[in-house]
């Protein structure tokens, strides 16, 4: 039998509910599942919890993929192609091809002279940094890697200088990536390029757990018996 109910009844019941994000008290907004809040991080973070990450927050992260690029730039084929992958992106986006996914927003960072290695750069520490902070960038069922994906074509953004654009009432306002263009770059990114970065998280745990394991043995008891 169709839904006969009319929408504000729908809203009304779904409304007496609690949000489902855990530990969150307020109620559900409209037919969502979660309080507005909540929607409100889903629409600008790609899920509920996850939170604004600083480009200084990411510091460490930065420093090491530089790190990583600087000395496997000539010799490793996957890095290699994949900072040729984002140049071409960038050049297409720039030629106004279609198809190319946020277009608009890889032109203005072409014409600003940055570089696929740039981009690289900045969306591998995005990814790393959501290994070590799950809690800012958390993954699930649900919203799957959306708050990575997002946080990685947000930190893009912040390459080159915000475009403003003047409201009807003659205001001037800072013009952000579309949800539209940060889940369809963040996606493309992490689709493609995704294993990679995987690896570079996986090095780097390795790197740590042997300085940790030398640390510990130096530091071993020794028989003077
Ligand atoms: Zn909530």
């Amino acid at each position: 039998m169709p839904n006969t109910k009319p929408l504000h009844e729908m809203f009304e019941l779904n409304e007496e509910l609690p949000c489902s994000v855990e530990g969150c008290k307020n109620k559900r907004y409209k037919l969502y599942s979660t309080c507005l809040k909540h929607r409100q991080r889903v629409y600008k973070y790609g899920h509920p919890k996850a939170l604004s990450i600083s480009r200084k927050a990411m510091k460490a992260e930065l420093k090491q993929v530089r790190n990583i690029v600087l000395k496997n730039r000539d010799t490793h084929p996957g890095l290699n192609k994949a900072i040729k992958w984002f140049d071409k992106w960038l050049l297409d986006a720039s030629l106004e091809m279609s198809g190319v996914p946020g277009q608009y927003h890889f032109k203005r960072l072409y014409d600003h002279g940055i570089s696929g290695e740039e981009l690289l750069v900045v969306t591998a520490a995005v990814f790393i940094y959501s290994y070590r902070n799950p809690s800012k960038l958390p993954s699930d069922s649900k919203y799957k890697e959306a708050a990575v994906e997002f946080a990685m074509a947000h930190q893009t953004t912040k390459l080159i200088p915000l475009e403003y654009m003047t409201t009807a009432s003659g205001k001037k306002r800072a013009k952000f990536l579309s949800k539209k263009d940060r889940s369809e770059i963040g996606k493309y990114i992490y689709d493609t390029v995704g294993l990679l970065y995987l690896k570079m998280v996986r090095s780097l745990d390795r790197k740590n757990d042997e300085q940790q394991t030398w640390k510990k043995e130096m530091q071993m008891d020794f028989n003077v018996a």
